[in-house]
């Protein structure tokens, strides 16, 4: 477990056990040089404890990255509680691990994750204020979709010369809580959109209310398209997948999109433009950082706008450097975490 700390660059492993509960929890705090770690938590049935920590570690840099780039003053964690066999409480279970969180003093700051959920929040919230998107803090979905918009508007300025986006055509993939909303936007700003999900009923509702077209999942990565939005998720963009894509750009807010670093390269070889996933989708992290630092909702709409600027930045510098976004990217977020 050092060897995968240590590709990392993670710091510190915190493991809880609480018998009585069932609670088995894992936090990995990522780096804490900008400020306190902050991360969603977890809630999954991991095949072992090997690959929960893995998560754990592997999601927590990401976060560090993601922060980093936001502008906020915040490290990255994750925690993932490892899902019981037998649960004879959820609450019980979530107020053991606010305990855990709380005994960490503030260096840790929970969130949804995959399988959590705001009222699971609120059960941690009875044993620690170090805890964020509770059901009093609202969905941070719709301030991801903002933050996607806004930077498909920058890309499609850098790429194609306009960040008007009337007539258009862009390929959503997948309508959950972001990708429905963003369509919502997308649609509103006169894009033309094709759209996927496995989950039929959603893909109506956006066949019905926003007139896009749907298209088949495997089909819709290599429709002809200015921008393809990948809001399902991870490793959309793999050896598999790269050399089907037929868009301009690809741009965002599913997690971890590019299978590996090459596919990044690959892109850009190509001339397709990629905005960097942790930098696009950093909306959500935004909203719940800096509404838990108590600031307004003008003032947290604002900085959400500053995403399109950053994504502009790096898209300059990696034309200059002819370097991909993705490594250019990594490369800014390292500057400012480590200061090299
Ligand atoms: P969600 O679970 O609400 O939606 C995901 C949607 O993708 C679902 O409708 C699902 O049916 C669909 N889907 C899954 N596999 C698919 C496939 N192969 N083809 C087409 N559709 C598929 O999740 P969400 O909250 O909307 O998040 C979407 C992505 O954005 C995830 O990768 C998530 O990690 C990332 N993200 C979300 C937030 C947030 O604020 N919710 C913030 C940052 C990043």
């Amino acid at each position: 477990m050092f060897a995968t700390m240590e590709a990392a660059r993670v710091e510190e492993l915190h493991l809880a056990s609480d018998p009585q509960t069932g609670l088995r929890a894992i936090i990995a705090i990522h780096n804490t040089n900008l400020g306190p770690a902050l991360g969603g938590c977890r809630y999954l049935a991991y095949a072992d404890e090997q690959s929960a920590a893995r998560d754990a570690v592997r999601l927590a840099r990401g976060m560090s990255y993601k922060a980093a780039l936001a502008g906020l003053a915040l490290g990255g964690g994750k925690a993932v509680i490892i899902s019981p066999p037998q649960l004879a409480s959820r609450e019980a279970l979530f107020e053991a691990f606010g305990r855990f969180v709380d005994k960490l003093g503030g260096r840790y700051i929970t969130a949804v994750d995959s399988g959590t959920s705001s009222a699971d929040m609120d059960c941690i919230a009875r044993h620690t204020r170090h805890v964020t998107s509770t059901t009093q803090g609202g969905d941070p979905s719709p301030h991801t979709a903002l933050g996607v918009f806004a930077g498909i508007r920058a890309t499609a300025e850098a790429r194609l010369g306009s960040a008007d986006l009337k007539g258009l055509r862009i390929a959503v993939q997948g309508l959950g809580h972001v990708g429905y909303a963003l369509a919502e936007h997308l649609s509103a700003a006169g894009a033309e959109l094709l759209v996927s999900d496995i989950d039929e009923g959603r893909l109506q509702r956006a066949v019905e209310r926003l007139g896009a077209q749907p298209v088949s999942s495997e089909v819709l990565l290599g429709m002809p398209c200015d921008i393809l939005a990948p809001c399902g998720l991870g490793g959309a963009i793999n050896p598999q997948t790269v050399g089907q894509l037929r868009c301009a750009a690809v741009a965002g807010a599913a997690n971890n999109q590019l299978d590996s670093p090459e596919m990044g390269d690959q892109l850009a070889a190509r001339g397709i433009l990629y905005a960097p996933d942790y930098v696009i989708n950093s909306g959500g992290l935004i909203f719940v950082a800096l509404q838990h630092q108590g600031l307004s909702p003008a003032e947290i709409t604002a900085h959400l706008s500053r995403i399109g600027a950053r994504l502009s930045e790096i898209y300059a510098e990696a034309q200059a450097e002819r370097r991909s976004p993705a490594r250019v990217a990594d490369m800014l977020a390292e500057r400012l975490i480590y200061g090299s």
